[in-house]
């Protein structure tokens, strides 16, 4: 997106006192504020009050529901559009990767140990946090790659596999060490990694489909998200009629 578009959104803020949308924000991103620095293209003040709260900005600007969280409880979206959080957001995430920006560390360095079992969005925002803060983490990740969900679960198309590397790529500059192909069970004895660190943050993720309790979830041909994304368990549906329930 050009960026004179970028300040027009920008300037439909209206820098609301009360912070509607701040408050409908899962992670509590200063977004009245961030936006208020895009509106003077002072942009890595921008990135940098997001950074407060969030280490994934490329990633949540385009796959949160921000519909119904931020942008929907935006006071412009009372009486018209809503502000467009999402495209800002991921404006100012990409525009980090793209002048390298660094995800500064806050603390020297401790002499602490900390495990994350789990590579996905919960493990490497944690390990960001945790190592800016001066701890020594190491994730361990079953696959191969770093991103749990975001890389198995959402397609390319929807959020593209550079984005959420590049994303990863600024988080490990901090420091992490990363054990690829190890599961926990298998190849990892929680009591050992327990030994051997000072605190072990199990982050697996949600990567099992709810049930949603209802007759005929179990026939065959229905299938939860998390089997047909993640795991790509279904036979090819191609030229078939396909029903999408949205549950939630
Ligand atoms: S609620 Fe909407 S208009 Fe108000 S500060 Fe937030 S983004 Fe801007």
């Amino acid at each position: 997106m050009e960026i004179e578009e970028i300040q027009k959104i920008a300037d439909y803020c209206l820098h609301c006192k009360t912070k509607p949308c701040k408050k409908g924000c899962p992670l509590g991103n200063d977004i009245t504020e961030f936006i208020e620095y895009i509106k003077v293209k002072e942009y890595k003040k921008a990135y940098y009050k997001l950074l407060d709260t969030t280490v994934l900005q490329p990633v949540c600007g385009r796959i949160c529901p921000y519909y119904e969280q931020c942008q929907g409880s935006c006071v412009r979206g009372v009486k018209g559009e809503p502000v467009n959080i999402g495209i800002l957001e991921s404006f100012i995430g990409d525009m980090a990767i793209k002048e390298n920006w660094k995800i500064e560390r806050l603390e020297e360095k401790k002499d602490k140990k900390i495990a994350i079992v789990g590579g996905g969005p919960a493990g490497i925002t944690a390990s960001a946090y945790l190592a800016r803060r001066g701890y020594n983490v190491t994730i361990y990740e079953k696959h191969n790659n770093l991103g749990g969900l975001l890389v198995h679960g959402i397609p390319d198309f929807r959020l593209p596999r550079k984005t959420v590397e590049e994303t990863i790529n600024k988080i490990l500059a901090l420091d992490v060490n990363v054990v690829l192909g190890k599961e926990l069970g298998n190849d990892i004895d929680l009591e050992e990694l327990a030994k051997e660190n000072d605190a072990v943050l199990l982050a697996f993720g949600a990567n099992i489909s709810s049930k949603m309790g209802i007759e005929g979830e179990n026939l065959d041909g229905v299938f939860g998200a998390n089997e047909l994304l993640e795991y790509e368990n279904f036979p090819s549906l191609e030229g078939k009629r396909v029903a999408v329930i949205r549950w939630w």
